[in-house]
């Protein structure tokens, strides 16, 4: 059995929800997999219920789970994201982006992944205002970069993809502070020979990702430019309501979505649930690895070929350039599992 807490999130975060707990009560009846889901307020609704954006009892209960899935949260994102990042040290973000059948993707083989430093770069949220000129401190250290170095030639490593590490920022500007990661993450790089290494400004990783977007493997890069970045990511493979991530620390892990509430569409029972379904598929391989449980491994494959199975027969949320309503997709999800 695991205890997984569900943050529900704000804008179109309770549709998906709704639509992440029945695939998972789906699965809980009909696979041999148990798990207890608990339902947590966080974010705007939290803020205005509770005058907090992160109410302690919602992080007695994170920090008392196997592991959190987090649905988007809306203008306080920072307030929750951002502090249960440093809180629990979830100090890599993947975020996948692969073209597959059935996606309006720019290309048919790109297969690659952005692990995105989480903990520090701008969003240390260390700001102020002074004689007429706002500052913030961009904070880069030795010890953060070193370790999400090695997380991402570890993962260049067990992928099956092109062996290769793209480690991305803007040195010839940030001399100091980007200066520091590249040179960690080229050091890191001896460890690893078997695994190609090269650098890539962020302004030209922004155009190559357009441009040819089938000759990334791994993504290894600072937090500002991670977020930017897997954004657009997901957009050249078919859009952020197929974009899943993951936060990673040593001993727990939390999943959401890459985009946020998405306001515009939410309470119209629109929007695309596949963003928050792949994150809990992977929710199920990071269980399977911290838990050796390989039937955790077949689930998450049965799910991402669920998802990608009913978009390929043409079944589609209006974002992907369909007609199905949130309901109507999982349901569809769901029957093939
Ligand atoms: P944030 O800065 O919090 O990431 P944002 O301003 O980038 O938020 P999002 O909420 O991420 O905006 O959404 C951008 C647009 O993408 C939205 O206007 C919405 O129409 C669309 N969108 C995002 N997620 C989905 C989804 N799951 N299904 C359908 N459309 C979506």
């Amino acid at each position: 059995m695991y205890k997984i807490s569900l943050i529900t999130g704000d804008g179109i975060g309770p549709e998906l929800s709704e639509s992440v707990v029945s695939v998972l009560n789906t699965i809980h009846d009909r696979c041999d997999l148990k798990f207890e889901i608990q339902k947590l307020l966080a974010g705007d609704i939290a803020l205005k219920q509770h005058g907090k954006a992160l109410p302690d009892p919602t992080l007695a209960a994170i920090k008392n789970s196997d592991v959190c899935m987090k649905a988007p949260v809306g203008e306080s994102a920072a307030d929750v994201i951002v502090v249960l990042r440093r809180l629990l040290n979830l100090y890599a973000n993947i975020r996948p982006a692969k073209s597959y059948p059935g996606m309006n993707s720019l290309k048919n083989d790109i297969d690659m992944v952005i692990v995105r430093e989480n903990t520090e770069d701008l969003y240390t949220g260390q700001e102020f205002e002074l004689n007429g000129a706002a500052v913030a401190f961009r904070i880069i250290t030795e010890k953060a970069s070193e370790k999400i170095a090695k997380y991402a030639f570890e993962t260049a490593k067990i992928r099956n993809g092109k062996k290769r590490v793209t480690c991305v920022h803007k040195s010839n500007v940030m001399r100091k502070t980007d200066g520091l990661f590249s040179r960690v993450c080229a050091s890191v790089a001896k460890s690893y020979p078997e695994i190609k290494y090269d650098e890539m400004y962020v302004d030209a990783c922004a155009m190559n990702l357009i441009r040819r977007p089938e000759s990334f493997d791994v993504i290894v890069t600072t937090n500002l430019f991670g977020d930017i970045l897997s954004d657009e990511s997901s957009e050249v493979v078919g859009g952020l309501g197929m974009a899943p991530a993951a936060n990673i620390g040593d001993n727990f892990a939390l999943f959401e979505p890459v985009h946020g509430a998405a306001f515009d569409i939410a309470g119209k029972g629109i929007a695309n649930p596949s963003s928050f379904i792949l994150s809990a598929k992977m929710m199920l391989e990071w269980l399977g690895k911290t838990h050796n449980d390989r039937k955790c491994f077949e689930v998450a494959q049965k799910l991402e070929s669920a998802v990608y199975g009913v978009v390929n027969k043409g079944i589609k949320t209006q974002d992907i350039g369909g007609t199905k309503t949130t309901l109507d997709f999982t349901k569809e999800i769901i029957s093939l599992l």
